[in-house]
């Protein structure tokens, strides 16, 4: 079992988040427990332990036949054992954002008329309760409107806004914020004083800070830190935050102030390749950034790029949670900030022409000769490749719009890079770096692509060539379209002041 299990609160009065904590208890001698909740919060809030609580209490022999002065659990009952263990057929949990869920709520609304097995009271937690479906929801409206005797219903969500007015009017509504770091703390020392470790107080508020306000993070990276031994210091936190400490953080931070483009890439190249967690990561950043910021203005010395950095590295948190990519609307922020006033001069400007005309030259040969054998294969008679390279450019606007519905940060990446020819049932595409070749050949984000490909062209896979930054010219009239698209980049600040443009 995990410290987070184990470690789960076993009383309201346990519970970490002081203000649903007093409301819960209050409610508890008041005797006005609903019949439905809506426990609103962040992930790892503890909304599901919480929930648990609820339904040993309403549960517990000591409660039998009360209205009010509910006591907590006793934890030693029949019912309060079964709970504990998972085990009661009573206690229904569903996950809504998991699949085959439909048919379980509208299951529910037959099953929920039936009279509990084991307990006094059926209870069903549902997780993610904003995840179920219209129809979910209705078959959800009518058992609340009419709530039997004997159910106790416990939503929670996320994201409460997505629920419908209807359910949310039926619910008694119980908030759990993000905790404050002193919470967290808190939740912490009780986790070190059971297993005997050895940590600082200021080590504990970092993890604290890591992992913004979540309980349960906070207690998962614990748990990973104590692997390293009883004594967790500074060292072993490194070790398990890796790049996303601050110190790395800094190293980052310089790179991109100092317009050290090449540096920032890499470090972004190695995080991928070590897996760092760019949730962790941005508030890392943000602590470093706003650090910076408060120096400047303490220094009487501006803190505009700071102040700028912050209100980007704001709007790319969001975009984390949707990107495929998790760490690239950050890259993307970072790299913007090192390429900024780094001189107008295109990097192109200093190349050599002839080097540049060499280039281009054999790129274009080589989508020409294509284009032909292309041509040739068709009246050969494969009837299944149908798609030419002049069909692919000319939707290629449309085909990045559609995944942009989607996939917004993939669709950052694809306007970046330019069909070059169709081979069989092969596209390929031009990329100006090895970072957007390996972002686009990622498995993950290759089956993406190539998924959206066949909804419009039929089945094609890609594969991605490297031309140099500089090979790229004005785009000839026959690429119009795609120049539309690629908004003529050339070099890497035109790069990202179109991916700034995407972004926002
Ligand atoms: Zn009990």
């Amino acid at each position: 079992m995990s410290f987070y299990q184990i470690y789960r609160p076993k009383k309201i009065s346990e519970l970490d988040l002081a203000s649903v904590r007093e409301g819960l208890l209050s409610s508890l001698s008041s005797g006005k427990i609903s019949h439905a909740y809506l426990f609103v919060g962040p992930r790892g809030s503890g909304k599901t332990s919480a929930a648990r609580i609820m339904a040993k209490i309403i549960n517990c022999k000591q409660n039998e036949g009360k209205k009010k002065d509910f006591s907590e659990p006793c934890g030693e009952c029949e019912s309060c054992r079964v709970i504990t263990r998972g085990s009661s057929v009573d206690v229904i949990e569903i996950d809504a954002a998991s699949n085959g869920l439909v048919d379980d709520i509208r299951e529910l609304r037959d099953r929920v008329r039936l009279a509990p097995v084991q307990l006094a009271k059926k209870v069903y937690i549902i997780d993610e309760v904003h995840m179920v479906s219209t129809s979910g929801f209705n078959a959800l409206l009518k058992t609340l409107e009419e709530p039997p005797e004997h159910v106790m219903f416990i939503l929670c969500t996320t994201e409460s806004q997505k629920v419908p007015e209807t359910i949310l009017s039926r619910c008694v509504r119980v908030n759990f914020t993000k905790a404050t770091i002193e919470e967290v703390v808190d939740s912490l020392k009780k986790v070190v004083l059971s297993e005997g470790l050895s940590v600082d107080e200021e080590i504990l508020k970092e993890i604290a800070e890591a992992t913004d306000g979540s309980f349960r993070e906070g207690h998962k990276l614990l748990e990973q830190l104590s692997g390293y031994g009883k004594t967790i210091d500074r060292e072993s936190l490194i070790k398990v935050l890796g790049t996303a400490g601050r110190q790395s953080v800094k190293k980052l931070l310089d790179a991109a102030i100092n317009h050290q483009t090449e540096e920032v890439i890499k470090i972004f190249d190695d995080m991928e390749k070590v897996g760092t967690k760019a949730s962790i990561l941005v508030l890392t950043i943000l602590a470093v950034t706003k650090t910076e910021m408060e120096r400047c203005v303490r220094d009487g010395s501006s803190p505009e790029v700071y102040l700028k950095l912050i209100n980007n590295l704001i709007l790319a948190a969001d975009k984390i949670k949707i990107s495929p990519l998790p760490l690239l609307p950050l890259e993307i922020v970072l790299l913007s900030l090192s390429v900024e006033g780094k001189g107008e001069e295109p990097a192109t400007a200093s190349r050599p022409v002839s080097e540049k005309k060499q280039v281009e030259d054999s790129v274009v040969k080589v989508s020409s000769k294509d284009i032909v054998d292309k041509s040739n294969e068709v009246t050969q008679g494969d009837s299944a490749t149908i798609v030419n390279i002049d069909t692919v450019k000319l939707g290629w606007v449309d085909f990045i719009k559609t995944v942009a519905l989607t996939y917004g940060s993939l669709a950052g990446m694809l306007r970046l890079v330019s069909p070059v020819y169709v081979e069989g049932k092969s596209l390929t595409l031009s990329v100006t770096s090895r970072f957007q070749q390996e972002m686009l050949e990622r498995e993950v984000k290759k089956k993406v692509i190539e998924e959206e490909m066949a909804k419009l062209w039929g089945p094609l896979t890609f594969k991605c060539v490297l031309i140099d930054r500089g090979s790229r010219t004005e785009p000839r009239s026959e690429d119009e379209n795609l120049s539309q698209i690629n908004g003529g980049i050339d070099t890497i600040q035109g790069v990202m002041l179109a991916a700034e443009k995407i972004f926002g």
